[in-house]
């Protein structure tokens, strides 16, 4: 059983599940907790690719004069438990059970255990066992106020419902106090309302609303009704059994990064230090998005009839599966881009950077010569290209990047959203590329975008100071507390 700390100051375990997008925001999330709130940390790490988690981790806080601890988790022998053709949910829900039994049994050899667990959005599993251990459960949903409102809702919601209006007939799903998500917007694991994925999503966020409590990765200006709705005395509130804090933006940024790091790559920023202001796009899709090898080509293309300068970080095709890196980003690999079309990278030499596999993103984007974004629309890569004042192409490949796409193109007026075959499975052609980083990079409504961004990134730098975001960490610390001691008298 968790026994308090000796010298009583709370202590947060924060278990991560497979994938970039979720250690970084994670990690930062521990770093705050231990920086600024005088938590104690420990980082349960469940990793799929232990180099590149660790060398990322190294990366985030070998500057601290105090890190949070890392206990890196077994890792699970999980192909009997799945099929031949896994799904990326399915090894991720997997890995994450599987890892369960190492995870209590080390809390319970600990001699001053966590009080509380942060799971995220696939570390729901581990709530009971938390209880279980005496430790209090939170959530940390490491998106935005929008999706978190959908799976917060989602156990409400009547399945049958779904089916017939928003899957048949296409209409828009209602969120309370919400925008609602348009068909073309809507999540894959909604497609099925009756069938055993929804199911699954709709048990999870029932776990999540059973939670103490839930923290997300966004702040009130951005996101202004959903986190009203979301708010204590918010029209969604009454499906959480704890309160619901927007500790965002929780990002790497450039005043915060490790200079000495390998990860800084020299080249790329000696290039960029020659290139003129707002002058260059860079492209990216996250450390999970691969396309395939028709996409790719169509790409360079695109990104050589536009004319204008680029970064590109590049993957080897993979034929459909758009997240073929989530589990082994390969930061550190390099492989020669053969599978460019022939000639590109010769003829592209004065114009743009192709980089293999990992580039330095946070760096990239906060450079002055970077205007624009390609992005898959990954939450973080959208609060980093806030924190980097550039106007985005909002290219959705999976998971919630659709919803984030059109916040972002339609609700924020930061982005042009690439439009083409892609969203239904095929290819979006040279020319729309080549059109819609014209529009970002060169033509008014780009630099429209821009001083947008520019806005939202003056109010995510309020939100970190004082009274905004990290007032809610400084809340949730007092409310964990206050229930902790609750609990140890019994009441
Ligand atoms: N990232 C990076 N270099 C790359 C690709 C990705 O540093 O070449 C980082 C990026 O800065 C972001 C994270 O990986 O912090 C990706 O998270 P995001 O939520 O954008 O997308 P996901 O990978 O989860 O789809």
């Amino acid at each position: 059983m968790a026994t308090a700390n000796n010298d009583k100051k709370p202590h947060a375990a924060i278990l991560t599940s497979p994938g970039m997008g979720h250690l970084i925001p994670e990690v930062e999330l521990g770093k705050s907790l231990l920086t600024q709130h005088a938590f104690d940390v420990t980082i349960f790490l469940i990793t799929t690719d232990l180099a590149t988690a660790r060398s990322q981790i190294h990366q985030q806080t070998s500057h601290l004069k105090t890190a949070p601890n890392v206990v890196e988790l077994p890792q699970p022998d999980v192909s009997s438990k799945l099929g031949p053709d896994p799904s990326l949910l399915d090894r991720i829900v997997v890995t994450m059970t599987e890892s369960l039994p190492s995870l209590r049994s080390f809390i319970l050899s600990m001699k001053h255990p966590p009080s509380l667990l942060v799971v995220d959005l696939f570390g729901t599993e581990a709530i009971p066992m938390a209880r279980d251990l005496g430790m209090q459960p939170f959530v940390f949903l490491t998106t935005s106020a929008w999706f978190s409102a959908l799976t917060i809702h989602l156990s409400a919601m009547d399945p049958n419902q779904v089916e017939n209006t928003h899957i048949k007939n296409r209409e828009p799903l209602p969120i309370p106090g919400c925008e609602p998500i348009q068909f073309e917007d809507t999540l894959e694991a909604l497609l099925d309302p009756l069938g055993p994925i929804y199911e699954g999503y709709s048990k999870v966020s029932k776990v999540i609303n059973g939670s103490d409590g839930i923290l997300i990765n966004t702040w009130q200006d951005l996101e202004p009704s959903a986190t009203k709705a979301l708010g204590d005395s918010g029209i969604l509130r009454r499906f959480t059994n704890g309160p619901v804090y927007p500790v965002g933006p929780l990002v790497r940024t450039l005043a915060d990064r490790d200079t000495g790091s390998v990860h800084v790559d020299n080249k790329v920023m000696r290039w960029l230090d020659r290139q003129p202001t707002e002058s260059v796009i860079y492209v990216s899709f996250g450390s999970g998005g691969t396309m395939s090898e028709a996409q790719i080509r169509e790409l360079a293309w695109g990104l050589e009839l536009s004319m204008q300068r680029f970064v590109w970080v590049v993957r080897p095709p993979i034929e459909g599966d758009a997240s073929g890196s989530y589990f082994d980003v390969g930061i550190g690999g390099h492989g020669s881009p053969e599978y460019l079309p022939k000639g590109f990278v010769e003829r592209t030499k004065e114009l743009g950077l192709v980089i293999p596999m990992w580039a330095p993103q946070v760096e990239i984007l906060g450079h002055a010569a970077t205007g624009g974004f390609v992005t898959h629309c990954g939450w973080n890569s959208v609060l980093e290209a806030i924190f980097g004042g550039v106007a985005m192409v909002a290219w959705p490949l999976y998971s919630e990047q659709k919803m984030n796409a059109a916040m972002l193109s339609k609700e924020l007026g930061v982005a042009v959203r690439a439009r083409g075959e892609a969203e239904g499975g095929g290819v979006v052609g040279r020319d729309e590329i080549a059109r819609v980083v014209r529009r970002v990079m060169v033509e008014e409504e780009g630099g429209a975008m821009r001083a947008k961004v520019k806005e939202l990134k003056a109010s995510a730098e309020k939100a970190v100071c004082e009274f905004g975001s990290s007032e809610s960490l400084r809340q949730f610390r007092t409310y964990s507390r206050a229930a902790s001691e609750a609990k140890a008298r019994g009441a």
